[in-house]
């Protein structure tokens, strides 16, 4: 069935912020990197390190490394009263400072957008724009009304209507709001900003050509199932997710096999055993094989196997 022009620009928006949420994952991968090393750098100065993680301690009996690391997350937030609701028991020490550098940064991001513990960490959207508003690392984030528009677009148009159906005119407003973002001066200059925004800029002219085909699959599907919006909602969210995310994804299965295998360690010296001994067995009964064939073969050839133990009875043998 064709779809109709307001369909076609509810295809268009939700091209448009897989875009955005992929412009903005490489932004702030390469900002939570230059966060991440001037931490560590500061950190490094405290020794010795900590090897208890004492953020499950009163912080009272906190190590002065970790009161380090605590300080200097802290700095970086940009108002106070933010500071009181981190809940330093819920952050996994282990990963932050731990050596896999993407496990580290994404609990660092956690930590500014406030995730519930024991949830999966989403760099999506409304995830990233939090981190703007939290973290004075970034200029963008005084920027209160630009980031609420942004929300907007994506709560009107996407999160919170099964009607997905938009107005060339909401289109053409939505669209300029994914713009804005991206000129503004701490953004512009990064990365694939401006190559983000030519791109926007034919979608806000409704170029069908930057749709992918994966895009017009999704919407199919998506418009077939607008009286089950629940579900409808969370494939597209899953959509608009940048690749980055199934990384991460790969990442947890591969962390998951890893565990699987070291879960299984103590079978190793088990089986190295076995086969140690299985070897030895079959080698001995080698040698008493290849030795009692040869005795064998003598007596069959020279009739005279004691010759084979003793050469003084060849001797005697060869002299009568
Ligand atoms: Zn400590």
């Amino acid at each position: 069935m064709q779809a109709s022009t307001g369909e076609e620009n509810f295809i268009v928006l939700i091209q448009a912020l897989r875009l955005t949420n992929r412009g903005l994952k490489d932004y702030v991968d390469f900002c939570l990197e230059d966060i991440y090393s001037s931490i560590i750098r500061n950190v490094s100065k405290v020794v010795p390190a900590c090897n208890t993680y004492c953020n499950n301690l009163h912080e009272n009996q906190w190590c002065a490394h970790c009161k380090k690391w605590r300080t200097e997350i802290e700095s970086y937030i940009r108002l106070s009263p933010f500071k009181k609701k981190i809940k330093w028991q819920d952050i996994d020490f282990r990963k932050l400072t731990g050596p896999d550098g993407g496990l580290a940064k994404t609990e660092l991001f956690s930590i500014y957008i406030r995730r519930h513990p024991n949830t999966p960490v989403e760099f999506d959207i409304q995830a990233i724009l939090s981190l703007f508003q939290n973290c004075v690392y970034f200029d963008i984030g005084k920027n209160k009304s630009l980031l609420d528009s942004v929300r907007n677009v994506r709560n009107k148009h996407f999160a919170h209507t099964a009607n997905f159906d938009i107005t060339n005119k909401s289109l053409r407003d939505s669209v300029d709001k994914l713009i804005l973002l991206f000129q503004h001066p701490s953004m512009l200059n990064y990365g694939n900003s401006k190559c983000i925004i030519t791109k926007l800029r034919k979608l806000r002219k409704r170029n069908m050509e930057l749709v992918e085909t994966s895009t017009h699959e999704l919407c199919r599907e998506i418009i077939e199932l607008r009286y089950d919006s629940s579900t409808a909602q969370r494939k597209l969210d899953t959509y608009i997710l940048p690749p980055s995310t199934e990384t991460g994804l790969v990442r947890r299965m591969r962390a998951a096999v890893i565990r699987s295998i070291r879960g299984q360690c103590h079978y190793v010296p088990v089986f190295l055993t076995l086969l140690i001994s299985l070897i030895t067995a079959y080698w001995l009964k080698y040698e008493k094989d290849t030795n009692m064939k040869g005795y064998l073969y003598s007596i069959m050839t020279r009739n005279y196997p004691q010759e084979l133990q003793s050469p003084e009875g060849k001797f005697k043998v060869s002299n009568l």
